[in-house]
């Protein structure tokens, strides 16, 4: 299924072997790395990117989240090429991070006071380590299956198949890949997502050495898991009595749901909150924030000196607050804001992921779609997917191979691998949508011939 896409992208190939030379993989970040090998794009544009071949693609994948807008919005550039103009980073803070975070505050129901980073990665990892200075406790609670960055604390129990993970009422902490260190397994243990009772255990078990549960509101670092019969309200109850830290990581949710995020959508108010990707509308842009008294582990307590920092959580970093990120994310939150883009992209989230179950039912093939608003995955098999678990059991050769041919037919729904998902943007029209549903339907009918 690789060879159509292979004959549309000689440049593509030729960069790629030139790229191999200077990188491993060949790939900035290993999640670019696909077969039979990534394209070049030269240009984006609203709900289309171009490749080095001049093929033109219906984006979908959107940067894996964070272009909310549809890509090169004319506010976010602009407002990117004032910012470079007028002051680049300074040491100093510039008020239009102060105006950033106090949109964030009054956007988001459970941060009263935030910091800003760069990335998800560096959110959650000080997310973390905010709540272990909070509670004096180092373990950490984390669904296995779910994505939280790829800190060494993050990368514990995710792409796990059966065999590491081991039962699953009591999954097993497993480090993702080589480097890190065997120690770190300790200080954090997995629950099973949409399992309140198992997850009930687990959590009893450890409560008194526990400082966080760190969770995505919807698992879409698993395809689509959607919450379940009440879980998260569950995880609520259950943090506040166990006295643990609830942090909702929203990276992959957080502006994108809803004008309050995942939270918002959902009436569930955590204790922190991580966010990055549609914050910054294609900028890096990454932050944690939560209760006031929580966030107050940053700052030095009232007996000693403000620029000493031995009793207090650490959190630092040369870019964090960059003017032109923070430019960028405030001109995406206005638009947010001001115009009706979460009504639009969850319209057309709906005619997409309606759309396609329809196209693979038309064709006969098994496969179920799971999607909230703008956000969700095709699984190639026709069971329900409740839990991560239940994902081994959805045919995910067959899905790279309907994504390859969908992405030689001319539409990017997300990249291979089904532990993605994919998203509308503010630009995609319902002709556009349309379009993309006959090339998944021809992509359909193609792994179908097998
Ligand atoms: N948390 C979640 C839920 C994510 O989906 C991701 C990235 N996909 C991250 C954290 C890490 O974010 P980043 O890639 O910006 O480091």
């Amino acid at each position: 299924h690789s060879r159509r896409l292979r004959e549309q992208t000689p440049k593509s190939e030729q960069l790629h072997e030139r790229a191999a030379e200077v990188t491993p993989l060949g790939v900035e970040s290993n999640v670019r790395s696909f077969d039979p090998y990534p394209f070049y794009v030269e240009e984006t544009s609203g709900s289309t990117v171009t490749d080095i071949d001049g093929n033109e693609y219906l984006d979908f994948l959107l940067a894996l989240g964070p272009i909310i807008l549809g890509h090169n919005h004319p506010d976010v550039t602009s407002a990117v090429k004032a910012q470079a103009e007028r002051a680049d980073l300074t040491a100093t803070p510039q008020r239009i991070a102060i105006e950033f975070m106090e949109r964030i505050v009054e956007m988001t129901p459970s941060i009263e006071q935030v910091r800003l980073a760069n990335s998800g990665t560096e959110a959650t990892m000080h997310a973390i380590r905010t709540a272990r200075s909070y509670t004096g406790n180092d373990l950490i609670a984390k669904p296995e299956g779910g994505y939280a960055g790829a800190h060494d604390y993050a990368l514990m129990s995710v792409y796990a198949d059966e065999e590491a993970l081991g039962p699953k009422e009591r999954p097993n902490t497993v480090s993702y890949g080589t480097g890190i260190p065997d120690v770190v397994e300790d200080t954090v243990v997995a629950i099973p997502f949409n399992d309140k009772e198992n997850t009930e255990a687990v959590l009893r078990e450890h409560a008194d050495d526990l400082a966080a549960v760190i969770i995505e509101p919807v698992m879409f670092s698993a395809g689509c898991l959607k919450p379940q019969d009440g879980y998260h309200e569950f995880l609520r109850e259950l943090t506040e009595e166990l006295d643990i830290v609830l942090i909702w990581d929203e990276v992959m949710t957080g502006f994108r749901l809803g004008p309050a995020s995942a939270q918002g959508r959902f009436g569930v108010t955590p204790d922190m909150t991580t966010f990055a990707k549609a914050a910054g509308g294609g900028y890096q842009v990454g932050g944690f924030g939560g209760k006031r008294e929580i966030m107050a582990e940053i700052e030095p307590p009232e007996d000693e000196d403000a620029e000493s920092w031995h009793s207090s959580a650490f959190h630092g970093g040369t870019y964090n607050g960059h003017p032109v990120s923070c430019a960028a994310g405030l001109a995406t939150l206005d638009v947010l804001q001001n115009e009706d883009v979460y009504e639009h992209i969850d319209r057309m989230g709906e005619r997409l992921f309606e759309g396609l179950q329809e196209v693979a039912d038309d064709v006969g093939l098994p496969v179920n779609v799971q999607y909230v608003g703008s956000m969700g995955q095709v699984y190639m098999t026709d069971h329900e997917i409740r839990h991560y678990r239940d994902t081994w059991h959805a045919n995910s050769e067959q899905y790279a191979d309907w994504w390859r041919e969908a992405a030689a037919g001319g539409a990017l729904f997300g990249n291979p691998m089904q532990s993605e998902r994919f998203f509308t943007t503010y630009t995609h029209s319902e002709e556009e949508i349309d379009r993309a549903l006959s090339i998944a339907e021809d992509a359909f009918n193609e792994v179908n011939h097998e």
